[in-house]
Formats: C-alpha cells, structure tokens, sequence
C-alpha cells in the first residue's frame, strides 16, 4: 500500500537504457518530485528533462483503469478482470485448438521488467508451444545482439560507464546520444573538460547536438557507415595488435584477405567525406584506448549485424577490448531492453542468451520449467515486422501486445494498419487508452506504471538493478507480471497460480548459471538490499562484474574472438528522379518513443511541439521551401505532413524527422507512414535509416484533396479517421459476439 502522506523511495527511469536512478517523492498515490541519486552508477544524481519530469505522466486523465472489450459497436466497455481474463484465456485457447500454436504471437517490449520477460517466454515457448513471441527490442538493439554473439560469443556489451573516464578517444556512431542518452553524454563530455587530451569524433549525417561537441564530425552519406568502417580498419592495419591477435583471436587471415581486396580511395569517395577527415580519425584511434559508442545508426539497416561487426573488428583489430578504457558499447534505447534479450523474449532465443534451434538449450529450459521435453519448438518464432505481416495474410490469427505502441513505431505504418484490420483477436496491455495500438484492441488490459510495481531490469552497461513499489496502481491496473500469471493460470499452465514476483526472479536467475549473462548470485532478496549489480555474477558472494574479457577469453568454443569480413550491400532503396532525397529518422532531446508519456508534459511539449522535417537550405531553396513552411514528404509508401526546419546541420541530399507523433496527436506526420521494412537477414532488424523520398511545399489545394481523399484512397480498408474504432467483419469473429 502506498504511505499515507509525504513519503519517498528509490526507482530506476522508466525511459532510455542508461538506467538512471530515481529518488521519487509522492504524496499517498500522488507522485510531487523526481531527483537523480546522488550514489547511483549510472547517473551520479544526474538526470535529463524527461527523467526529471516524470512525476507528471503517472496519474492522467488517460490512463487505463480497467479492462475494456470491444462491442459489436466498435466502443470499448468497462468489464471486469475476471471477465477479461476468461475472454482472453478462451480465445487462445480457442484458436490453439483450430490453428495449433503458430496461430498466436506475442509482441512484448523493452519496456517491461525481466520478470515479465521471462513469464511470457515460459508462457508462450514452453506452455503453449508458440515461439511467435518477439519484442520491439527487434526494432532496436537486435542487430548489436546479433554481432556481439557472432563475434565475442556472447549478447552484452563488454563495458561499463567507468570505461568513459579512462578512454582517450571517445567514438560515436550511429547515436545522437547528447539527445537520446542525455546522462551518458554528460559523462563523456565531463571527460573532455577533464583530460584535455580526451577527444570525440562522431560519425553522423547530421551535426547533431552529440556532433557539436566533437573534435572531430564526419558527416558520411547515409548508408556509407561500411564504407567508413572498412576504410578505417585498411588505414589502422599496419598499427595492428598482432600480439592480441595471435592470442585472442581467429578469424585474421580471412579477415586481411578482404582488406587486401578493397581500395581505400573508393571507399572514401563513398562515404562523401575528404581523405584528410577519415585518415584523421584513424589517427585518433591509433595507439589509444577508444570507447566505440553506437545504436540505431549502426542497428537499423538492412546491414545492421555487418557495420556491427565492422566495430568490432576495429576493436580486435587495434586489440582494443577487454582493457579499462576500451571496448565496444551498444546503448539500449528502453529501460530494460537487455533484460527482455536475457530473459529470452526474442523469437529466437530462450532464457540465458540461449537458442530455440539448439537441442541441449530447449532441454535445459525444458527440464528447469518441469515441462515434457519437446514442449519448446525448435524452429525460430516470428520476429516483429514478420508477425504483422502474416497477421496480414492471416497466418497469424491472435497478437497480444505490451508496453508497446506499433501503430506509431513500426517501420511502413501503412501495412500495419492492414495487418490490424485483418487480425481476428488482438489483446493489448497498456498503462494508457487510448494510444494508436489500443485502438486497434478486442480487449485492453490496464498496466501499472513502473512506480507502481516492484520490478527488476539491466541497463546498457549490464547493470541489474531492482525498483520496489512506491504507490499504488490507478484504478484496477495490475503490473505486467501480475496479468502475465493470471493469464498464464487462466490457461492452465502449471506453476503459475502460486508463482510470486520473487519466486519468478530467483527461478529465472537461478536458468542464467553459467551462461555468459550468469545472474545466479543476484537472488531477490540480495538485489532487494543492494539494489543494483553487474553481471556475470555467478554466486551470491560475487560482487558482481564491472568490465568482461579482462582475461581475453571469450565465450567462443575455441576461447577467442572472431573476425568477420563484411562487404557493403547498401541501402535497399535508391534515389532516383522521383525520390531524389534520404529520408533518415531519430530521437529528440525532448520526446521518447512515441510520446505516450512525454506527450503529456507541457515543458517537453514548449521544446518540441511537434514532427519537423530537417532539410538543407540548398534542397529548400530547390523546392521554394523556407524555414517554417508546412512541406508534404512522399513516397511509393504515402506521405506525410510537417513543418521545415531549414538547416545547415544536414547534409544536402538529406532530410530528417522522427516518428515521435502519432496519428493520435499530429494526423499523417509520423515518419514510419515512409519507412520500410527491409530486414537484416541475420538479425531481422528493419531499415528504418533510408527511404527515398521527395519534399514539396504543401498547398491549401493538396491539403483539401488529401482531406477529402484520404479514408478511401490513402487508408486500407478497417482505418478511420482519427480516435474512431476499428472497423471488421463481425462474421468472420464469433467471439466478439
Ligand atoms: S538519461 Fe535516460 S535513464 Fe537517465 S533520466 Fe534521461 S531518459 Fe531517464
């Protein structure tokens, strides 16, 4: 229960990966004040605006009380929890029996706590048999999973915040972290006030507010990071580690092979950069200790896994790895996006940075859970962008969504809204109604906020840390974990009716022995005192693990680390005549995801009020576009609707905006109506970082043609205009009846 009063507690923020801690201070349910704590790891009392800001977005006139159904209307009713969790549980069911397991998916997030993750793994994998179950960590960090597990054996970043205050140069690439990380950058840029000797070179199309304060821009041509990265690797091989090499490392000769095969000179012409600018930065990372910082830049790409490698073949390289000051470090954009991996909520994986495809993995898991071997199917679920697109063909009957909004977020909206229209059961779980995806709902489930549940996640430095319940849930919500085990009891699958938040941890930490992301040591009751450790953490008198690989052994069957070659296949889209101009997209300082929290607060609203196109004064003034006009953006996709910002800080050639605002809050804006879903093919991760597109300045006659055209011509079938129910065929879902 909450304290009556005047009380106050610790939390970790509920927004971007850097895991910062909160000391919150609520009066009863009602939260007045958000501080930093001044111990904690990651963020030293430090926070940014949207983590200070935070006591606004937990009691709103929007959040979600209690369940809703859908009518035969098309309105949503009030029912009650047993009532929704008898519709969910014989839905399921339902549709299990008539279409087997791959009929259902779940898309989780970031968002939710380790606890959750791994509830809905045993769940759907092992219970159900249904390994449809993804997360929209898919959408972020999938490509940066991918390529630590190829390379270095193993998922997780090898670093640690310290590391910043030992590295001499401070890479960045692919990550506009002064905007998206603000308290991270904050110790990067503390480094550089310290060491004058410190310095920052940031690889970006754009000179972003993280590219300001570099020694050192390179503004590549979107597409081009291969191309940088290579011909960095060609400019530091004859400074190699071969000592490092020799020892720690396999792979090199395949790997030198490939260099041999590619022309330094070509590869500069690519990237669009001068010869001085690259060889510059080979030679501020030769003979240092560097920090390479990086995320969706690198991630989001149909290369993602590659330019991932390409990383860390610069570190095995210049043998700058498992030492203080140097490594690789992939940022999480969600608070607990590397918990979800750990717990195994990729469609690929099991809990313990296991696989589905390997036997010994399903058994162990199997036999941990008390299920009959065989439970756990051996073929790899959906991932995100494939499950909407067989719900689309209606391979895919039931999708169950929590603590994610994809109506907004996901790569070509346009088909999204197809596949919702097409679903016959859609469950979603949301602390908030509506968002764009709860619109879409047969039934929505009211979640508690993080403040209003105790639960456990890991930051981007592998920092596991617990946050206790410090008010209590609005209304009739339940944490995640809670409706996961009613859900799951509902169902039928054993163990869950008894199971307790901690009696779940302490199973989940207990399947993490000895596997590279071991949390064996952090029990419930110990993180509950301590409040937040590093893992590998094998036993409970481990301290925990501040840098891995100090010992440069690496959790490869032969010991060592492995490089890749990695040849450019490039953007899949092109520009040409019709769509002269990339389109790339990113985070604003001021929002988060798609703003169904820092929507809601007036002074984040007052810095960003709403989307923006970024353009290049010489592409405006091509297309008689001045700062502040009102421009549509198209492609083969669709359009959408913004106002210029006219700068300098882009390339020519290039426009930016972001897919913060969905059609709930600014109608046709977000720029996932443009992106697409090309995919890694190892990491299943989507392009969203290059779309060719055209700009041109709106008129009030196009403004009235798409007004008047848009429900028939531009929408599928199913899509109404703005906070209107979805439209189905009834007959097709008896059990909306
Ligand atoms: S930097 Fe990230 S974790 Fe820290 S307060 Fe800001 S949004 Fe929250």
């Amino acid at each position: 229960m909450s304290a009556p009063g005047l009380h106050s507690g610790e939390s970790v923020c509920p927004y971007c990966g850097v895991g910062c801690r909160l000391w919150v201070e609520a009066e009863g349910s009602r939260l007045i004040r958000v501080k930093g704590v001044p111990d904690a790891a990651a963020n030293r009392g430090r926070l940014c605006h949207k983590g200070a800001t935070l006591w606004h977005v937990v009691d709103t006139p929007d959040r979600l009380r209690f369940p809703l159904q859908r009518t035969l209307g098309g309105k949503f009713r009030r029912i009650s929890w047993p009532k929704a969790l008898k519709l969910l549980s014989g839905r399921l069911r339902a549709l299990h029996e008539a279409h087997g397991a791959d009929a259902l998916a779940f898309y989780g997030s970031g968002q939710l706590d380790t606890e959750t993750a791994y509830l809905i793994c045993k769940l759907f994998k092992g219970y159900l048999g249904a390994n449809n179950t993804d997360s929209n960590s898919r959408l972020c960090m999938a490509s940066a999973a991918v390529a630590y597990a190829t390379a270095l054996g193993s998922d997780g970043p090898p670093t640690c915040y310290e590391d910043i205050a030992q590295a001499e140069t401070l890479l960045v690439l692919g990550s506009n972290m002064a905007e998206a990380h603000p308290v991270a950058f904050d110790l990067l840029r503390q480094r550089l006030r310290e060491d004058a000797g410190a310095r920052l070179i940031v690889i970006d199309p754009r000179r972003t507010p993280t590219a300001e304060r570099a020694h050192l821009h390179l503004p590549l041509k979107p597409g081009s990071d291969l191309a940088l990265l290579n011909a960095l690797a060609l400019l530091l091989r004859p400074g190699a580690d071969r000592g490092f090499i020799a020892r720690h490392a396999s792979g090199f000769e395949a790997y030198e092979a490939f260099l041999d095969s590619l022309d330094l000179e070509a590869l500069i012409k690519e990237t669009g950069l001068a010869a001085e600018q690259v060889r510059a930065a080979a030679e501020l990372l030769r003979g240092r200790r560097f920090l390479t910082f990086y995320c969706m830049g690198a991630n989001q790409s149909r290369e993602g896994v590659a330019k991932n490698l390409a990383i860390l073949n610069l570190h095995l390289l210049t043998g700058q790895i498992g030492t203080p000051g140097a490594g690789p470090f992939s940022l999480t954009g969600q608070p607990n996006a590397m918990g979800g991996r750990e717990a195994g909520l990729l469609a690929h994986q099991l809990p313990g940075y296991r696989f589905v495809a390997d036997a010994g993995h399903r058994g162990e898991v199997e036999d941990h859970w008390g299920y009959p071997r065989g439970s756990i199917s051996a073929r790899p679920g959906l991932t995100a962008v494939e499950m909407f697109r067989a719900l689309e063909r209606g391979r895919l009957k039931a999708l169950w969504i929590a603590g994610t909004n994809p109506a907004a977020s996901m790569p070509d909206l346009h088909q999204i809204k197809r596949a919702f229209a097409a679903a016959e059961f859609v469950v979603v779980q949301d602390c908030y109604h509506p968002t764009e995806t709860t619109l879409h709902a047969d039934l929505i489930l009211p979640a508690a906020q993080w403040v209003e549940k105790a639960w456990t996640g890991t930051n981007s430095e592998r920092m596991v840390s617990y946050s206790p319940r410090l008010v209590e849930p609005v209304g009739e919500a339940l944490p995640d974990f809670e409706i996961l085990r009613r859900a799951g009891a509902a169902l039928g699958a054993p163990g869950f009716d008894a199971a307790t938040r901690e009696s779940v941890w302490d199973e989940y930490r207990l399947l993490t022995a000895g596997r590279p992301c071991d949390q064996a040591g952090i029990s419930a009751e110990r993180l509950k005192r301590v409040r937040e450790l590093q893992w590998p953490c094998p036993h409970e008198a481990h301290p925990g693990t501040l840098r891995r690989y100090l010992d440069r052994n690496f959790p490869t069957p032969d010991g060592r680390a492995r490089f890749h070659p990695v040849p450019a296949r490039g953007p899949l889209e092109r520009t040409d005549a019709e769509c002269p101009l990339v389109l790339t997209t990113g985070r604003l300082a001021a929002h988060w995801h798609t703003r169904t929290r820092t929507g809601k607060v007036a002074s984040l609203n007052f810095k960003a009020p709403g989307p923006i196109l970024q353009i290049h004064p010489l592409d405006a003034q091509a297309r008689g576009i001045q700062d502040g006009a009102t421009v549509v953006v198209s492609n083969r996709r669709g359009f959408m609707r913004v106002v210029a910002e006219v700068t300098e800080t882009i390339l020519p050639g290039t426009v930016f905006s972001t897919f913060h605002w969905g059609d709930l809050h600014a109608p046709h804006s977000n720029a996932n109506l443009l992106t697409h879903a090309a995919l890694d093919p190892l990491s299943k991760q989507p392009e969203y970082k290059f779309a060719a597109v055209e700009v041109v300045l709106d008129t009030p006659a196009r403004m009235a043609e798409d007004d008047r055209a848009l429900p028939q011509a531009k929408f599928p079938a199913g899509w109404f205009a703005l906070g209107k129910p979805r439209e189905r065929s009834t007959a097709l879902k008896p059990s909306r009846a």
